[in-house]
Parts: C-alpha cells; sequence; structure tokens
C-alpha cells in the first residue's frame, strides 16, 4: 500500500471501482476512459510502480498479472485477439504509477501506436 496512489485506493476499497476479475494477488477493473470496446486495466494489489520492478521484487506476482490477463481476456470473449499494453514512464504516457496492463480489444488495432 503506498499513500496517494489510486489504484492502491482501489485495491483497499476507499476508490470504487468496476472490477471484473480479481484473485488473491490481482484485481481488474474497467477503464474510466475506454479506448476500445473492451479496455480492463489488471493490477498486482501489491505496489510497484512498473512491470520491471514487480518481476525484480515479486516475480510470482507477476506471472500472476499475465494469467490475469489471459482470463480477463477470455472472459471478456477476446480470444487471443487483444493488446496488452505496460506504458513505463512519463514519455510513455504513464499516468498512474502503479503498475497496470491495459488489456484492449473488440475493434481492429492499428500499428504503431500513437
Ligand atoms: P496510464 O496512462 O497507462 O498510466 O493509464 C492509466 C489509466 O487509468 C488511464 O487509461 C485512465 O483512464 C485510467 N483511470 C484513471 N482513473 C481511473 C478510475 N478512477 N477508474 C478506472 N480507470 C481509471
Ligand atoms: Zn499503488
Amino acid at each position: 500500500m503506498s499513500d496517494d496512489c489510486l489504484f492502491c485506493a482501489m485495491v483497499g476499497g476507499q476508490v470504487q471501482a468496476d472490477v471484473v476479475h480479481e484473485t488473491d494477488t490481482t484485481l481488474a477493473f474497467r477503464d474510466i476512459n475506454p479506448q476500445a470496446p473492451t479496455h480492463v486495466l489488471v493490477i498486482p494489489k501489491v505496489h510497484q510502480p512498473n512491470f520491471a520492478a514487480l518481476a525484480q521484487h515479486e516475480p510470482g506476482v507477476a506471472v500472476d498479472l499475465v494469467n490475469a490477463v489471459a482470463a480477463v481476456a477470455a472472459q471478456e470473449g477476446l480470444g487471443e485477439n487483444y493488446r496488452l499494453v505496460f506504458n513505463t514512464g512519463p514519455d510513455a504516457h504513464q499516468t498512474v504509477f502503479h503498475v497496470h496492463g491495459h488489456v484492449l480489444g473488440g475493434r481492429p488495432m492499428g500499428w504503431p501506436p500513437g
């Protein structure tokens, strides 16, 4: 738990989230500003700023996070057609510094990303 972290507040129940999937170590909820028909954020319950830090300090939870992504994709009917994005650092448009995977799907996607 980190003070002043929006996603820690969601894990703690102080801020409401539209939860679609939960495990002992992960939480998944709909993005408030969806960029695709399905746009779900998958986070570890433990606070780490980015995916590399999570893998270094909590490697088991990093695996849990990837498994949660697959479960969300299946539950949302995306099959194996989705984009998983970890914006990392301000230059990559990370705005919440609690690691989160964006699961995006339900429409064709272009490349490169903006
Ligand atoms: P990022 O820019 O990669 O750090 O992504 C942060 C994401 O959190 C954005 O897509 C926001 O729309 C989303 N977000 C911010 N506040 C909330 C909230 N209260 N509930 C759900 N998603 C949120
Ligand atoms: Zn946090």
